[in-house]
Formats: structure tokens, C-alpha cells, sequence
């Protein structure tokens, strides 16, 4: 199936590495620009730069999506750039993993606001122009552990599903604007997160994916770009898991 994109312009944390990489460079193929975003003017410059090596369009922004105020500053420099901003994509996300009796009070914050709080401020802002507008994609990048729970995770399982929440509450505030929001709940994906487990845990991790192998960021990027273009108008509110049929 052929996807249609109108010329959008599209805004994708965490587009530095991994997942948003990935759907930073599939959307730029559809023809989207793309601004991405990273921590580091690094990560996002290079990807930005191969997007527009590659005949695409894209521009690299460092923004900590953790520090509200920059986040504000950010969009309202892009809004008076781009005039609006079509698709939003809240990836950008840390782990900081222990048990609970072993968590710190900073572990339990910086994942929260980096993962969770960072799509509050996000859609705040580049979602007021999208809704005036009438039109918009918003998907946030959840996880498998978000529905399910992980032993060790507490921290980043309560943003993972804060984000669900956080997402079904905006499908219902902007859809009279026809603005839809869907959360994207990967499994076990091959990026720079999962690569520091020991082989013998990614094999363990394979035995549980029915599917028998880990998941490619790639297969990510698709599900998203499919909610991003014009032929997903009629889904909101919806949690799509990519993860080699774990959750059932
Ligand atoms: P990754 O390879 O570690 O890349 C993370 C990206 O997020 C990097 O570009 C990083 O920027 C950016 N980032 C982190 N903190 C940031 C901050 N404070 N401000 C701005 N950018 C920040 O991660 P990934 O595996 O692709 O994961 C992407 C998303 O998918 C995350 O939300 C993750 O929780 C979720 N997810 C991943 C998996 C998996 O198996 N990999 C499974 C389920 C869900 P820099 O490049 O500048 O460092």
C-alpha cells in the first residue's frame, strides 16, 4: 500500500539513534520533512544531514526534551520557522534500571521527565498550532513493559504507561480537530538501549518473542509512519505493539 503525506512537516525526538532514527529517515523518504531531535547536536546533526544527503528534508535541533523551558523555547522558534508542525513523534526515552529499595529519587525523576513529562510539553506546545489547523499526527513511543510491567523497571514501566494514559487523554481533547493520538509499544528492539545485554540474555529475551527473533528498529518505523499519514485519519486512542507477538 502506497501511504500519502501532503507535503508535512514532522517532529521526532530522540532521532538521533535507534527508533527515531529510523522513523525520522522512513518519514523523510515519504517525503515528510523532518526535524530531528536529540540530546546531542551530534546524533541529530548527522542523521539530519543524511536525510538531506539522501535528496530529503530535515533540519537537526539538540534539545534535553527533559527541561520544559527549552522545550517551549524550541517549538516556538519552529512554529515561527515552519508556520505549524503536522506530525509529532515523542521517542525520545532513557532507562535508569534497580529495584525499588535500590532506586534513587533522581533514577526514579530523570526517567519520568525525560520519557513521560517531556510529551506534556511537547504536544502543549506543537499541538495548540496543530489543532488550529485541523489536521495532525501525534504517536508516542511507549513500551511492551508499559502494559505488562518489568521486575527492575519501575521507574520507566510508570512513564511507559503514564504515556498510554497521557495518549488515549489527548485522542479524546483534539479529536473534534481531527488531531489523532495513538501510542507505539515495542518489544525487544536491536538499538543502542538494548545493545549492553550479555548474549545470553538476548537469548533468553528471543526464547519469550513467538516471532524467535528481536525486533529491527525498522519494523517500529513502519507501524509509525502508517499512523502518520493521511490513510490512518480514522484511528485514535489505540496502543499498537510491535514486538514478535509477546502481548497478546
Ligand atoms: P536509543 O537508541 O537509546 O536512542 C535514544 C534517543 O533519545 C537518542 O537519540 C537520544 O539522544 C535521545 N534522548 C535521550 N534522552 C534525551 C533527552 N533528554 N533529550 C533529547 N533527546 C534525548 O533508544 P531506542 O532504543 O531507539 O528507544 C527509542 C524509544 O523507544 C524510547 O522511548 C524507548 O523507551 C522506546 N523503546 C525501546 C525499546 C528497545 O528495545 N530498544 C523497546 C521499547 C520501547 P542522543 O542521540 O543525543 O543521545
Amino acid at each position: 500500500m502506497s501511504l500519502t503525506f501532503n507535503n508535512r512537516v514532522a517532529l521526532v525526538t530522540g532521532a538521533g539513534r535507534g527508533i527515531g532514527k529510523a522513523i525520522a529517515e522512513l518519514l523523510a523518504r515519504h517525503g515528510v520533512t523532518v526535524i530531528c531531535v536529540s540530546k546531542s547536536a551530534e546524533s541529530c546533526g548527522a542523521v539530519a544531514a543524511a536525510i538531506t544527503a539522501a535528496g530529503g528534508k530535515a533540519k537537526a535541533l539538540a534539545v534535553d526534551v527533559a527541561d520544559g523551558a527549552a522545550v517551549a523555547k524550541a517549538s516556538a522558534e519552529l512554529i515561527a520557522e515552519f508556520g505549524h508542525i503536522d506530525i509529532l513523534i515523542n521517542n525520545a526515552g532513557i532507562t535508569k534500571d534497580g529495584l525499588l529499595f535500590r532506586m534513587s529519587g533522581d533514577d526514579w525523576s530523570s526517567v519520568l521527565a525525560t520519557n513521560l513529562t517531556s510529551c506534556y510539553h511537547w504536544t502543549k506546545y506543537i499541538g495548540r498550532p496543530m489543532t488550529q489547523k485541523r489536521w495532525g499526527r501525534i504517536v508516542n513511543i511507549t513500551s511492551v513493559v508499559g502494559l505488562m510491567g518489568n521486575a527492575g523497571q519501575a521507574n520507566y514501566c510508570a512513564a511507559k504507561a503514564g504515556m498510554i494514559g497521557f495518549t488515549k487523554a489527548i485522542a479524546k481533547e483534539f479529536a473534534a480537530r481531527q488531531v489523532t493520538s495513538n501510542a507505539v509499544a515495542p518489544g525487544f528492539i536491536k538499538t543502542d538501549m538494548t545493545a549492553a545485554l550479555p548474549p545470553e540474555a538476548a537469548e533468553k529475551l528471543t526464547a519469550v518473542v513467538p516471532l524467535r527473533r528481536l525486533g529491527e528498529a525498522a519494523d517500529v518505523a513502519h507501524m509509525v509512519v502508517f499512523l502518520c499519514s493521511e490513510e490512518a485519519g480514522y484511528i485514535t486512542g489505540q496502543v499498537f505493539t510491535v514486538d514478535g507477538g509477546m502481548v497478546m
